[in-house]
């Protein structure tokens, strides 16, 4: 057996599903937190689960280049390594490979790079980077994929994209089958609904334990993302898990779900919880803003996280412009929260067969105008 998938419900294109891994059962449509060096930043792994998360994403690259996938491995796994019991997810180290960097050169082979820490020269083949995440212990792993820029000549994402579905069948070769763990192909082909349909053929031919929507959120916009989904998602087999890789906005995440889609990563509210943003059903706040300096309000009085529950804007405000580390803390484990209940919120919508008025009252929400100051929030509620 390798990883479990089930549809329990569906409503319209989108589903309600349980995937089951060798750390744990993940209930789906799912966000998961981004944990770049084994570690998901500014958050303990207690504090991670409290959101309710039950998968996050690990990186290839970074891990590869340091600590070493090696060590990790003599260290007991990546679960160990960073105290996190539930279900991992690593990505190929492909992707990053490509935005990190220096000196790459990819060829039919891999990817020859040198890193951007230290310099040292690195082959990442099909073969090493399923090795590498095995040596990890992913319960999820993701085939060696080229991702194209955008924008790119079609004839460009054609070879690209080829290239891409030659490394998923070294990558599905290359993948020791264990209980509970599963790979993914990564379907690619940039905004050309042919060169996506040719690539999903190409990945349910080799045959994975679920499917990714790649090469997408990298300028294209909302309405290319929507439109390639809308070509892509309905090719997928129906009983098997469909994840749209580093996206995104809580807007497209509803939309994501609506045209099927299962499982999301995107680094937008952690790294947003650095930079004082925090995310709400009223759009985004900037707690930088001088408007939160004297509100004793917190940031949504109906969300249970440490920042809501315990804290004002004021004081979230005040450690934002000091610049504290409690501030990167409470604002990240508020956006991890937000996302966590956004996606809990659809899967019940899904349930009850609602999740187009779900979607509805969310974008009017969304739209309403956003007041830094605050005192409206008390009014309004
Ligand atoms: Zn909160």
């Amino acid at each position: 057996m390798t990883l479990g998938f089930e549809v329990l419900a569906r409503d319209g294109k989108a589903r309600r599903g349980r995937l089951v891994t060798a750390h744990g059962v993940v209930e789906t449509p799912v966000f998961m937190p981004v944990g770049t060096a084994a570690t998901v930043k500014a958050m303990t792994p207690e504090g991670v689960a409290a959101t309710g998360a039950r998968l996050v994403l690990g990186n290839t690259y970074h891990l590869m280049l340091r600590p070493g996938a090696e060590r990790i491995a003599a260290l007991g796994g990546l679960h160990r390594f960073m105290n996190w019991s539930y279900a991992i997810l690593t990505d190929s180290g492909g992707f990053q490979v490509m935005s990190l960097a220096k000196l790459r050169k990819i060829g039919e082979e891999g990817v020859t790079f040198r890193s951007h820490l230290d310099g040292s020269a690195h082959l990442l083949t099909p073969e090493r980077s399923i090795e590498i995440q095995r040596l990890l212990g992913a319960d999820v792993t993701m085939a060696l994929d080229e991702c194209t820029p955008y924008p790119s000549p079609r004839e460009a994402v054609e070879a690209s994209m080829e290239l891409s579905m030659r490394w998923a069948e070294r990558s599905r070769r290359s993948f020791v089958e264990r209980p509970g763990h599963g790979i993914f192909g990564i379907v690619q082909g940039g905004v050309h609904p042919d060169l996506r349909l040719r690539s999903v053929a190409r990945l349910i031919g080799i045959g994975f334990d679920g499917y990714a929507v790649g090469g997408l959120a990298i300028g294209e916009g909302q309405a290319a993302t929507f439109a390639v989904l809308d070509a892509t998602v309905p090719a997928l087999p129906p009983d098997q898990p469909r994840y749209l890789m580093g996206v995104g906005k809580p807007a497209d995440l509803v939309g994501a779900v609506m045209r099927g889609v299962d499982m999301f990563d995107c680094v937008l509210p952690t790294r947003s919880g650095r930079t004082a943003q925090a995310f709400t059903r009223h759009g985004v706040l900037n707690l930088r803003n001088a408007g939160h300096a004297d509100n004793p309000a917190p940031l949504d009085a109906e969300c249970r996280c440490p920042a809501c529950t315990g804290y004002s804007r004021a004081y979230l405000h005040h450690l934002c412009r000091s610049g504290e580390i409690l501030g990167a803390m409470l604002l990240t484990a508020h956006n991890l929260r937000y996302y966590a209940d956004l996606m809990a919120e659809m899967r019940q919508a899904i349930e009850k067969g609602g999740l187009a008025d779900f979607a509805a009252a969310f974008a009017e929400a969304q739209a309403r105008p956003q007041q830094e100051s605050g005192e409206w929030v008390e009014d309004q509620r």
